[in-house]
């Protein structure tokens, strides 16, 4: 799938509509989910157009996939979430239930999280 320069998480980083960050260095932007499912609910994206974990793993630079996976690990610290334990997820694709086709974790914390899926 091409990556679309007008979607949502795009015109954020952009910097053309507002977000509550938590987070941002060189490669990353963190900011507080808009319809929070826990307590604490931070998206973290890398800077660059990947549209999923398939394009970024297969397409992004090296300095780029490291300096990402490093903000994801400082972020959840900063958040004080090392000790009581968190969780991250990436939705991918129509299975996954991905809305934003611009490459995300949600990093969820802040209380007991329960089971890992949702049972159907
Ligand atoms: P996905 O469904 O792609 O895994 O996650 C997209 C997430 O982006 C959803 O949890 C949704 O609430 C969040 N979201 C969508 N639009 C906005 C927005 O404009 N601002 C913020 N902060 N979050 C958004």
């Amino acid at each position: 799938m091409a990556y679309d320069r007008s979607n949502i998480f795009a015109r954020i980083l952009r910097g053309e509509i507002p977000c509550k960050k938590v987070y941002e260095d060189a490669f990353a932007l963190a900011f507080h989910d808009i319809n929070p499912q826990a307590p604490v609910h931070v998206l973290v994206l890398p800077k660059g157009e990947y549209v999923s974990w398939a394009d970024f793993s297969a397409n992004a630079p090296d300095t780029l996939i490291a300096g990402y996976v490093r903000a994801i690990g400082k972020v959840a610290r900063e958040l004080g979430l090392e000790a009581p334990g968190y969780r991250i997820l990436s939705n991918a694709g129509e299975d996954g239930q991905q809305t934003v086709a611009h490459l995300h974790v949600h990093l969820f914390g802040g209380r007991k999280l329960g089971a890992m899926l949702v049972k159907h």
